[in-house]
């Protein structure tokens, strides 16, 4: 795992948005495993840019970012999807158990303190988005933005709870909602959101359903300026040339390959930047019409 202390910005309008980096290297799964309908020949035709930053040709895998975004707009300071976070139990995914990682000295970095924050916001409900939400406080999970309001999709939190949905007592993801969710919503700073909910003039919440039951992407406009936080509706940026591969961890795929196809042709006709989580460097890009669909241009930030 390599980490960066780099603090990269981007403007959007009147906002600001800066990278704050858990971690950037390898998946966990090689490229067949990580999306099961992965085509060789996608990889090869693209060669000439994916690797390093978002392929390692030495591990055959591909090179994955886990990072935040920190908006800050009309006065806001707003703190989307949170990664991993520390000492957190996730025996099925070892890039995540047990983390030990300078990410609050990052965000700090960026200048930002946990209390700086107004809002945290998460497009789902999976443990690497979610993860800094809570820290280890005296034994106990505690939120880490005391104050904050966390904003969490009504249709995720109904499904990963176990209370909400008996099933989930099953999957050993739910302990990401125990640890990272559920202290939230008993310290009384969540807010459930739907569809259509408007956080401020400029930021609107768009259901993106797929990955998770109630993704959520998070659109910014400011100045005629357009921004789409995608969260994971899309996980890597040879998904732009090849938007049918699914994720290993999309609950349901073809939802997810619809959400994407909308959002790709959303960002291309109306020109937005787009803001996933896990691209590689430099992790920011406009979506353009292609010979055979969609094409990627990345847009690097400024230190
Ligand atoms: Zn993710």
């Amino acid at each position: 795992m390599r980490v960066s202390e780099a603090v990269t910005t981007w403007r959007v309008g009147s906002a600001t948005i800066t990278r704050v980096e858990e971690q950037l290297g390898i998946t966990n799964l090689p490229c067949e495993k990580y999306f099961p309908n992965f085509e060789r020949e996608v990889l090869q035709r693209h060669r000439d840019w994916v690797a390093p930053d978002h392929y390692s040709p030495q591990h055959d895998r591909f090179v994955t970012s886990v990072h935040s975004w920190l908006i800050r707009v009309d006065g806001l300071t707003i703190l989307l999807d949170t990664c991993g976070g520390n000492h957190k139990d996730r025996p099925w995914t070892h890039r995540f158990h047990q983390l030990d990682t300078p990410y609050l000295a990052r965000l700090r970095a960026g200048g930002a303190a946990p209390e700086d924050i107004d809002m945290v916001l998460c497009t789902h409900l999976h443990a690497d988005h979610v993860g800094w939400n809570t820290m280890l406080r005296d034994g106990r999970w505690v939120p880490t933005f005391p104050n904050a309001k966390y904003l969490y999709s009504r249709t995720d939190d109904a499904y990963w709870d176990k209370r909400q949905n008996p099933a989930m007592a099953d999957d050993p993801r739910h302990m990401a909602y125990e640890d990272s969710v559920l202290p939230v919503v008993q310290s009384g700073q969540a807010v459930l959101v739907d569809d259509g909910y408007d956080l401020t003039s400029k930021l609107s919440v768009e259901a993106a359903p797929g990955h998770s039951p109630g993704h959520v992407l998070f659109k910014l406009v400011d100045g005629g300026m357009r921004a789409v936080f995608c969260g994971d509706v899309i996980h890597h940026a040879l998904q732009v040339y090849a938007p049918h591969w699914t994720h290993m961890a999309d609950e349901w795929p073809a939802d997810a390959v619809a959400s994407r196809q909308r959002m790709l042709q959303s960002c291309a006709e109306l020109g937005a930047l787009l803001f996933p989580i896990h691209f590689g460097a430099p992790h920011v890009a406009r979506i353009d019409h292609g010979a055979r669909g969609f094409s990627v241009r990345f847009v690097p930030g400024t230190t």
